[in-house]
């Protein structure tokens, strides 16, 4: 587990200003959305968290580290897309295992961390498929396992449940919550999501808390419409 605290990210493309501004400090194992309408950041937010994009002023600091000066390697932070970006030609069994074989884990670690993943996301008979034989809320569970076998010290999600109709995003938003407090891990999750959880209804708990994105558009943005 990990704090993350981000201090003052600005983050231009060439000219023009897409964040400004925003700070932000989540607590080991705490689960913050941020909700903002399309185009406001979020994404390029959560990119420069994960180190994949550069920070044009500001630090984001991830257990005490500051993440633009960490090696991809030294990073222990796992992203699930909004397109999943499964692999394809892989399994789901070999999906979930591909990022522990890069890192070395051997093979009884990989099968015990990934059957237990499995078992968690309700994936168990699925593992021989290929992602194209597979629902969209499957996918996107195989994205989550991806994530969860790695047992990072960060989740960052990017808008998961776009792709998923309005039932299912129900259901798979409970489920994530439900993943992320049984393994303690510490998420910052995206969204353009509007939609309120009634107070009191469990199923719908999952934005916990929620932080506005302070960042701006420019108002001459080059891909304005
Ligand atoms: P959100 O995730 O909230 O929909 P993004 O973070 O994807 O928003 O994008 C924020 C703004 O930055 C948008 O105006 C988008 O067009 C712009 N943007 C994102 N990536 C790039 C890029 N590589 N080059 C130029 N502009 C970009
Ligand atoms: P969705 O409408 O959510 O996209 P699909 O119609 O793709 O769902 O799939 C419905 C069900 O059929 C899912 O349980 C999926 O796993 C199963 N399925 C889809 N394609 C195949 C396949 N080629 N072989 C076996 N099962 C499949």
């Amino acid at each position: 587990m990990a704090t993350i605290s981000i201090r003052d990210i600005t983050k231009s493309y060439g000219k023009t200003e897409v964040i400004h501004g925003v700070s932000l400090d989540v607590a080991d194992g705490e689960f913050i959305v941020i909700v903002g309408p399309s185009g406001c950041g979020k994404s390029t937010l959560l990119r420069m968290v994960a180190g994949l994009e550069r920070i044009t002023g500001g630090t984001i600091d991830i257990g005490g580290r500051v993440v633009n000066e960490l090696e991809p390697r030294e990073r222990d932070i796992a992203m699930v897309f909004q397109n999943y970006a499964l692999y394809p030609h892989m399994s789901v069994f070999d999906n979930m295992a591909y990022g522990l074989k890069i890192a070395g884990q051997s093979k009884a670690e990989i099968k015990a961390r990934v059957d237990k993943a499995a078992a968690m996301l309700q994936l168990e008979p699925f593992l021989d498929r290929k992602p194209r034989a597979l629902s969209g809320g499957q996918r996107q569970r195989v994205a989550m396992g991806r994530a969860l076998v790695r047992q990072p010290s960060v989740f960052l999600f990017d808008e998961p449940l776009s792709n998923l109709d309005a039932k299912l995003r129900v259901q798979m938003r409970l489920e994530i919550k439900q993943m992320q407090r049984s393994v303690g891990t510490t998420a910052l999750y995206v969204t353009h999501d509007q939609v309120e959880p009634r107070p009191g209804a469990p199923a719908l708990r999952v934005p916990v808390r929620r932080a506005a994105v302070q960042s701006r558009r420019q108002a001459a943005r080059a891909d304005a419409p």
